[in-house]
């Protein structure tokens, strides 16, 4: 076996309580392009950029145009979970792993068992009417056309935090408490560039931080290892 993954093994067979801090990079593994990568979404054809589509005020102000890039490039319905997701939910099942905090918006960690997740971003399967705050499926987006409307004649919104929209308090504190009490903190798939999110790591003060992704990202000095390597393959190997 690989040095880094018998010393990566070692560090979860000793730590009782890991926390997973992921991001993009965990699901482009199961097909979902992460649209902030350099041959991500930048280079294709959209008359506006990625961050002002997915803005709060682009929202309400071209809800069409804003669906329109939504179910093209945000949703995926028949992504299924890889290695890291299965990996990281026996963990949790093995009562190694108490909790993990992504950026991802697309439920794959639950829908691999993980139940303790905190969703930074919120996320594509719940949606809610901004006038009676009636909760849908994913399905009123997908079998909808144009903007999705509530019986009460609503406009049916994605429980996900756009550009100019704050995190959700309970959820960031509920990732604080499990990262500020984790004696391992395994960082995967994210370049750690996106804040508030990315801060959220600075709580970490347990024994070893670990680090699997395919680019540096700026905690790289901090870390106690670090592979760079695709995080399914890297949980699949141990
Ligand atoms: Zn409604």
């Amino acid at each position: 076996m690989d040095e880094k993954l018998e010393k990566l093994w070692k560090i979860v067979k000793d730590s009782r309580n890991i926390v997973f801090f992921g991001g993009a990079g965990v699901s482009t593994e199961s097909g979902i392009p992460d649209f902030r990568s350099v041959d991500g979404l930048y280079n294709q054809q959209w008359k506006y950029p990625p961050e002002t589509i997915l803005s709060h005020t682009f929202f309400m102000k071209k809800p069409e145009e804003f669906y329109r890039f939504y179910r093209a490039k945000m949703i995926c319905t028949d992504a299924e979970p890889n290695a890291a997701h299965i990996k990281l939910a026996e963990l949790e099942e093995e009562g190694k792993l108490t909790a993990i905090v992504t950026q991802n918006i697309d439920g794959l960690h639950q829908a691999a068992g993980s139940r303790r997740v905190y969703e930074l971003h919120g996320s594509t399967l719940r949606n809610y009417c901004m006038k009676c705050h009636k909760f849908f499926g994913i399905e009123a987006v997908i079998n909808s056309e144009g903007v999705p409307h509530c019986s009460c004649g609503g406009i049916i919104k994605p429980d996900v935090v756009l550009y100019e929209e704050g995190l959700d308090d309970s959820v960031v504190s509920g990732a604080i408490r499990s990262i500020s009490s984790a004696d391992t903190l395994i960082i995967g798939g994210t370049s750690l560039n996106v804040y508030p999110a990315a801060g959220l790591i600075r709580y970490f003060r347990g024994t070893n931080l670990v680090i699997i992704n395919m680019s540096p990202t700026q905690m790289d000095s901090n870390a106690d290892l670090l592979i760079c390597d695709r995080i399914g393959k890297v949980f699949s190997s141990i």
